[in-house]
């Protein structure tokens, strides 16, 4: 049975992030081990299928036309680059491919037809399918949950309050309307946001208060470190400290116990010492590649190396890690590292409906 709160306030979750840090530690990863294996860490891929010119105005973005980054726009990607760039990953230990287009919005038309057959290409090659296109209406969201999809991700980016100092060509309810249409077909939901954009903690706390009450909430949360970019509005913000990441991280975990905690963008500002810390207090899943869209991003060989020092193992595609495993299950969910996956979709000997059921439970 689930055991998510939806009634979260600001308040207590503010007491959260700001607990002596070993209790903040020892509490998050109490509640991590309840609810998932700790030698377990989920694998993605983020792929830009169409990169920059975007109309929007997110000031961390480099992909916004309007501001003068050093960014190389690129049209919609070739269906058989995407399988490709999808093998790839698959055979480097990744279990998810996340495709992100910078759109304002899907637009129905040959793009997203395009898309739909991105989507049911990578889902025979039994990998998870992940797509961040922007808003979406219900009907497209049904679309790609038909297609395959397994996750839409799609962030708060940061509190209401704060949303407008960010962005100013959409407004923080439009992104819980497409949250809503994603809700209303079988696709998990991935939302989270980013931190270091001169936000106060009181901000931090109410993104975390918007995704918590979600009911149910996001399977994937991630949460990423600003990558201040030139030529953006932030180019000039502070890096983040690992000592905040890690209380994100884990009041994250805390507020939300069931959902997987993504290591998103900023990795690379972190140490190896700083990235076990966030796995230990809940983060279970990293974007891996060397390029999250259009910022950098540790390469893959290091990953896999620093798994190895760790004792991680990346989480197989498709299998349920919101309960804590017996030895034998948990042997069965690991990809070893360097070997080809051996596994199966639970998916293709279910019905659709009760995959639809796991897939609440899954990511
Ligand atoms: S974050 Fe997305 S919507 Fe915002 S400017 Fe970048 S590509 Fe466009």
């Amino acid at each position: 049975m689930s055991e998510q709160k939806h009634d979260w306030t600001k308040e207590e979750i503010l007491e959260i992030y700001n607990k002596p840090l070993m209790e903040l530690l020892y509490e998050a990863a109490t509640v991590h081990r309840k609810f998932h294996d700790p030698n377990t860490v989920q694998v993605s891929t983020l792929l830009s299928i169409k990169t920059g010119g975007c109309p929007e105005d997110c000031g961390y973005c480099p992909q916004a036309a309007r501001y003068h980054t050093d960014i190389e726009g690129n049209d919609l990607m070739q269906v058989s680059h995407v399988k490709a760039q999808a093998l790839r990953a698959k055979a480097s230990g990744s279990s998810r491919v996340c495709m992100g287009a910078a759109w304002r919005n899907v637009k129905d038309g040959p793009e997203f037809d395009q898309v739909l057959e991105m989507v049911r290409t990578i889902n025979k090659l039994d990998m998870e399918v992940c797509c961040t296109l922007g808003m979406l209406t219900e009907n497209q969201a049904k679309r790609l949950a038909e297609a395959g999809l397994y996750a839409y991700n799609h962030n708060l980016d940061t509190s209401e309050d704060y949303y407008k100092d960010v962005i100013s060509t959409r407004a923080f309810e439009d992104r819980l309307e497409t949250i809503d249409n994603v809700r209303k077909s079988n696709v998990t939901v991935c939302s989270g946001g980013i931190i270091g954009m001169g936000e106060a903690i009181e901000d931090r706390a109410g993104m975390l208060v918007a995704l918590a009450t979600l009911n149910p909430q996001p399977e994937s949360v991630p949460i990423n470190a600003l990558v201040a970019v030139e030529g953006t509005p932030m180019e000039d913000m502070e890096p983040v400290s690992i000592w905040e990441m890690v209380r994100m991280v884990a009041t994250t975990r805390i507020v939300m116990p069931e959902t997987q905690v993504r290591l998103s963008a900023g990795r690379t500002q972190m140490s190896r010492e700083g990235q076990a810390m966030c796995f230990f207090a809940g983060a279970n899943s990293i974007f891996a590649g060397d390029k999250l869209l259009t910022t950098p991003n540790p390469d893959v060989n290091e990953d896999m190396e620093m798994f190895k020092l760790l004792g991680l193992n990346p989480q197989k595609p498709f299998t349920k890690v919101s309960q804590p495993q017996s030895v034998e299950a948990e042997d069965s969910q690991h990809q070893p590292l360097g070997e080809k996956p051996k596994w199966s979709r639970p998916g293709h000997t279910i019905t659709r409906n009760e995959e639809a059921k796991a897939k609440t439970k899954l990511v």
